[in-house]
């Protein structure tokens, strides 16, 4: 029996059938999946301070990291569930899952310099069966991976250490934070400001930005600083940063058909590749010094281009 998935759900309601009826799917698995934070060789801590990467402009933190770390977390047990009752949610066995939380583990030690919370994240690697060429890390450390973005793209598992480094330093760097604040401050005002001390007591207008934490769009200089915490979280893990010019390459090219999803939310120019170019000098000695992964991945095949 072919356990594969059929990939032909939409994001927001990922109607998709698995084909599969073996038993393993049939009962209808809800694998949260912690990656565990294992003690993974490599080189040591770097201090936040000394880590430019880590650098942010203050911004305005109308809304407490815990509220929209637990706001997140509700909306990932939601699409999850929502996934799993439509079948569309890869079973912990599944191989291209395995690959993910594999990836996923061995980034995780290398998080926690630029954000202490992620010390105490419950990091989560989930892989969704639509056809959609994207992904996330919600805030907390809240990881889901499309098919589409895998099969589509024929993503190397460097290609996908970069997105996985790239989604997870926007989680770090709280860039929704961020983006609902200033949402909260332009739309709101300083009226719910007050609303917002307490959890619970979320203003509409707050709540409206956290209730799309995963499709929030980023700015450019969102992106820039992404791409480069992206790559050297990935480097220190082993995984060769110049896969992100050709992950981009990719991505820009798109397969023929409607850009990726993963391009609404996260909006490019003609520099960024050039830019990660001229990031390279400085995470390459870090990816020469890293331990490399001991499991290599190959992607899963092309999706066919149309179903009758
Ligand atoms: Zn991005």
């Amino acid at each position: 029996m072919d356990c594969t998935f059929r990939t032909d759900a939409t994001v927001d309601t990922p109607a998709l059938v698995s084909a599969c009826r073996c038993p393993l799917h049939a009962r209808r698995l809800f694998t949260g999946g912690v990656v565990g934070a294992a003690l993974m060789a490599g080189a040591g801590p770097l201090a936040a301070q000394t880590i430019p990467e880590c650098k942010r402009s203050t911004f305005t933190k109308a809304v407490s990291a815990e509220t929209v770390e637990q706001q997140a977390m509700l909306q990932y047990r939601q699409m999850l569930q929502k996934a799993s009752g439509d079948r569309a949610l890869a079973p912990a066995e599944h191989p291209q899952l395995q690959r993910l939380r594999y990836i996923g583990a061995r980034m995780v030690p290398y998080t926690r310099e630029c954000n202490p919370r992620a010390a105490d994240w419950k990091w989560e690697v989930n892989l969704i069966g639509s056809r959609q060429i994207n992904a996330f890390c919600m805030p907390g450390g809240k990881i889901a991976f499309y098919y589409g973005i895998l099969s589509e793209l024929q993503l190397s598992d460097d290609e996908v250490a970069m997105i996985m480094g790239h989604e997870a330093a926007h989680a770090l760097l709280e860039h929704a934070r961020e983006q609902v604040g200033k949402n909260t401050v332009t739309t709101g005002g300083l009226r719910l400001l007050s609303s917002l001390l307490g959890f619970g007591q979320l203003g509409d207008v707050a709540a409206q930005g956290l209730g799309q934490l995963a499709s929030l769009a980023f700015s450019r200089s969102d992106e820039t600083e992404a791409d480069a915490l992206g790559l050297l979280i990935a480097a220190r893990a082993g995984y060769d940063p110049r896969a992100g010019v050709t992950l981009w390459q990719k991505m820009t090219a798109g397969t023929g058909g409607a850009p990726p999803e993963l391009l609404s939310t996260h909006p490019t120019g003609p520099t960024r590749i050039k830019d990660i170019e001229a990031k390279l000098p400085r995470v390459l000695p870090m990816f020469d010094a890293a331990g490399k992964p001991d499991r290599r991945f190959a992607p899963p095949a092309r999706m066919a281009a149309a179903r009758p």
